[in-house]
């Protein structure tokens, strides 16, 4: 029998351990530690961020977020329906309102034009959403909310080495959260990662990230000792997880060159569905790839449950995602009722497909050839 195809599997340096082991050498291991240091130092200094702070994971950034801009119970936030569900929980948890938008016809990146008409009074934030490290439409993004004095909170847990019209993904709204769960492009298990793009929240974010005291500005020796001086929590990791994630992130140009060659070549072997009208990520003209995920778009859920079943039966697993959120058990009865049917047809339709660095190319072969198969392409 071949050996099975897995859906992900995660990618290691062969650093981490031993990264870890210094750090448990230098005896440090809360946050904020040496290894912390030199992850924030790699952010700003390699890849063009103001100022980052790491997390526990994205959803954390995400409510450090919803913390920051201080969002009061009534206030309402625009979120794309199809994404994953601590995109709007953040908020929820501040007892903010969802307003969903629904998904592009081109990728499942949230309808930049139908913005406007979400807007009310109340409208606090927009969260766009990277989906498969795509850019969002942020020209057209940005532009409403500076029409209508909005915060943009850019959900880019997806979208390391991304970008937008040559501008990386993540420093383009004020804030922007990022992840290194063990399925994302670089990881550290669980981890994250908030970019302050508006200098005016640094202060505040250390103050939230550190259970609302200013033991940062006491560690700097700004002030001569910490206390209680905000609301907060514990959102920062251990230094034993940025020593894990600083073993990633040295190697992040050669775990995105080999990302986006695997992403490459499925996007050309798949060109001859595109006739038949099997969708594949499509890339406006500002947005980059960033091989963080490839997918297929079936024409209907019995087509995807037939694809799926077929590359089962040849050992390779292909999964999907998202029950739009609009129609999720908790939030079904507090939606507007307005249909998004892009974002249903995306929930119904789309198909991840294996990608991850040991993806080699006689397997890749495999899985290329069991799509074609299928679709009596060979
Ligand atoms: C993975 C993911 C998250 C959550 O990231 P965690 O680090 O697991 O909290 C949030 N939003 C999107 C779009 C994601 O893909």
């Amino acid at each position: 029998m071949l050996p099975a195809i897995p859906f992900n599997k995660p990618y290691f340096s062969g650093s981490e351990t031993r990264y870890i082991e210094e750090a448990v050498r230098f005896g440090k291991l809360s946050g904020d530690g040496i290894f912390t240091e030199k992850c924030h130092s790699f952010f700003e200094q390699n890849l063009a961020f103001q100022k980052v702070l790491l997390t526990t994971s994205c959803t954390a950034a995400l409510e450090m977020a919803a913390l920051l801009l201080n969002i009061q119970p009534g206030d309402e936030v625009i979120v794309p329906s199809y994404t994953f569900v601590s995109t709007p929980n953040a908020f929820v948890l501040r007892g903010a309102k969802i307003v969903f938008a629904d998904s592009t016809a081109l990728n499942p990146n949230l309808d930049a034009a139908s913005l406007e008409a979400l807007v009310t009074p109340r409208t606090r934030v927009i969260v766009p959403v990277h989906y498969a490290g795509i850019a969002c439409d942020m020209d057209t993004v940005q532009a409403v909310a500076d029409r209508h004095g909005l915060a943009v909170v850019e959900d880019a847990a997806q979208a390391i080495d991304g970008f937008h019209n040559g501008r990386a993904l993540g420093t383009l709204g004020a804030l922007a959260a990022f992840s290194f769960h063990e399925t994302k492009n670089i990881i550290s298990g669980e981890g994250g990662l908030l970019a302050i793009n508006d200098p005016a929240y640094t202060q505040r974010a250390e103050i939230i990230r550190q259970k609302g005291t200013n033991r940062s500005s006491f560690f700097r020796g700004e002030v001569d000792k910490y206390q209680w001086v905000a609301v907060g929590s514990s959102f920062l990791p251990s230094d034993i997880i940025a020593a894990f994630l600083f073993a990633q992130l040295e190697n992040l140009a050669a775990i995105q060159a080999r990302r986006k060659a695997i992403w490459q070549r499925y996007f050309e072997a798949f060109a001859p569905l595109a006739a038949e009208g099997i969708g594949r990520p499509l890339l406006p003209a500002y947005a980059s790839n960033n091989g963080h995920l490839f997918y297929l778009v079936c024409r209907s859920p019995a087509e995807r449950s037939a694809l799926i079943a077929h590359l089962k039966s040849r050992q390779i697993l292909s999964v999907f995602h998202y029950v739009a959120l609009h129609s999720s058990p908790y939030y079904a009865k507090k939606h507007d009722g307005r249909p998004l049917p892009w974002a249903d047809h995306y929930t119904d339709c789309l198909l991840r497909l294996p990608l991850y660095y040991e993806l080699h190319p006689d397997l890749q072969n495999r899985v290329i050839d069991g799509v074609l198969a299928f679709y009596h392409r060979r």
